[in-house]
């Protein structure tokens, strides 16, 4: 089985590999991609009793399912403000909710099929870089007015002495819409699940080829093909190209995690007071958590180039130093690695019918644990012919996402994003040190 060097490979439930591809086989559907939009699409049709068949590249969870953050919570990479502004207030409640029924629904799996993915904590607290007390209020008020959600306001005293002693953080907000898992050992019991309904799955299976224009579609790969009914494309940022149409329509995008070794919990205690998911508002801030045995897991920054950055260990540990330097000397990175996430122009997942018996589940950015469930489920209803919720995304479509030029475009976005966080970031700082002197 092939993944990258990382804590959750390291750490995983030790399935055994599957099957390679080899010689004809049939479904009704076949799913190309096994991260959490193909698994979860193949476990919703297998528990509607239509035969599918999941061929994946790599190893179940191979891609960004397998090595993100593990922050299971609700909402996309779009704001929803601006969801509110071009649809309207309606359609973006009802895009909203299905992320509240898919943060439910992986909740109910994780208990209905076993799946030892803890720590399960719930809780998610965002702190703010810059002194913007008022806008964090207004965002609050006008989140729990237009989409029924309950955060509190962490003014900063409270910030330090509850959740996390930082010299960078100003207030912050709280929430208990989400919550934590491993994300690989919840992809790999998501794949027993959708094989006990009845799934098959094959690994080190790559599809080179589709043929797509007649009724019956035929997936080819190096040693075998299948013949469906429907095809689902589900590839990531990690696709190969199989069908310029969808593969094109998305930029990937890379971003980082590392996990340091345990540190001692009256050492840890000093910085991060309660163990559960916590981020910033910057562009591309941080995303972390401690886990029980006192390692932190520490995500962030984004780059449209995809390759290993050299020496990308000391990177993340200054970063994590930076937030909390009273670590310096006692966090030491274990291991650090990168993943690929899919974007679209539009920052929304793309979920949908490309034309008759051609189907797709990309762009879910970096807020996929809950939309690839939605995915999973639209998908499913549509093949099934049992809704076409899928709809709903219809505004975002499979726009050209501009390929190298698209990728040179983000980066320059991300860099003067970046620029003006950083900037905003140190005035306040510096606003905050001269009215305490
Ligand atoms: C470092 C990192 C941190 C993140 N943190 C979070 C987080 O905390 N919370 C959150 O909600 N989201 C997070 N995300 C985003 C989330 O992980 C992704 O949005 C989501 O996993 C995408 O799932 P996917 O199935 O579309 O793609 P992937 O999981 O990338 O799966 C695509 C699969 O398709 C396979 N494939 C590609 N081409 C072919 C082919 N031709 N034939 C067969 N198989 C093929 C690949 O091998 C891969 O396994 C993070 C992402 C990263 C990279």
């Amino acid at each position: 089985m092939s993944y990258p060097q990382s804590f959750y490979a390291q750490t995983r439930s030790g399935d055994a590999p599957r099957p390679v591809l080899e010689g004809e086989h049939e479904a009704e559907v076949c799913i190309v991609g096994a991260g959490l939009a193909g698994l979860n699409t193949a476990l919703a049709l297998a528990e509607r009793g239509i035969s599918v068949i999941v061929l994946e590249a790599q190893s179940v969870g191979f891609g960004a399912s397998g090595r993100n953050g593990g922050f299971v919570g609700k909402g996309y990479s779009q704001e929803l403000s601006s969801l509110v502004d071009n649809l309207g207030i309606d359609h973006a409640r009802a895009l909203y909710d299905l992320t509240g029924e898919a943060t439910a629904l992986v909740r109910r799996r994780i208990d209905a099929h076993g799946i030892a993915c803890g720590p399960n904590t719930t809780g998610v607290m965002v702190a703010t870089w810059t002194d913007e007390a008022d806008d964090l209020h207004r965002y609050i008020d006008w989140m729990a007015e237009n989409f029924g959600a309950q955060q509190r306001f962490v003014p900063r005293d409270q910030v330090a002495a509850e959740f996390a002693d930082s010299p960078v953080y100003f207030d912050a907000l709280y929430s208990d819409s989400t919550f934590q898992f491993h994300p690989l050992n919840y992809c790999l019991g998501i794949a027993r699940a959708a094989e006990a309904a009845g799934a098959r799955i094959f690994e080190e299976s790559a599809v080179s080829g589709l043929e797509t224009e007649r009724p019956e579609k035929l997936i080819v790969t190096a040693r075998g093909q299948v013949r469906a009914r429907h095809v689902v494309l589900t590839c990531g940022g990690y696709g190969l190209g199989v069908l310029p149409e969808v593969s094109g329509a998305i930029l990937p995008v890379a971003t980082y995690v590392m996990a340091t070794e345990p540190i001692p919990e009256e050492v840890l205690a000093t910085a991060i007071r309660q163990k559960v998911c916590m981020a910033d508002t910057r562009r591309a801030g941080d995303y972390y958590r401690a886990l029980p045995d006192g390692r932190i897991l520490w995500g962030g920054r984004m780059t449209s180039r995809v390759s290993e950055p050299p020496r990308l260990a000391a990177l993340m540990l200054e970063d994590l130093l930076t937030v909390y330097p009273q670590l310096r000397g006692h966090a030491r990175v274990e291991s650090a690695w990168t993943g690929t996430m899919s974007y679209a122009r539009h920052r929304m997942p793309q979920i949908g019918r490309l034309r008759d018996g051609v189907w797709y589940g990309q762009a879910f950015g970096g807020s996929g644990m809950g939309t690839t469930t939605v995915a999973g489920e639209l998908l499913a209803e549509g093949i099934s012919g049992q809704g076409d919720r899928y709809r709903l995304f219809e505004p975002f479509g499979l726009d050209w996402a501009g390929g190298p030029f698209g990728r040179i475009a983000a980066q320059a976005i991300y860099w003067s994003g970046q620029m003006q966080d950083d900037a905003a970031a140190r005035r306040d700082r510096a606003r905050r040190a001269s009215a305490a002197a």
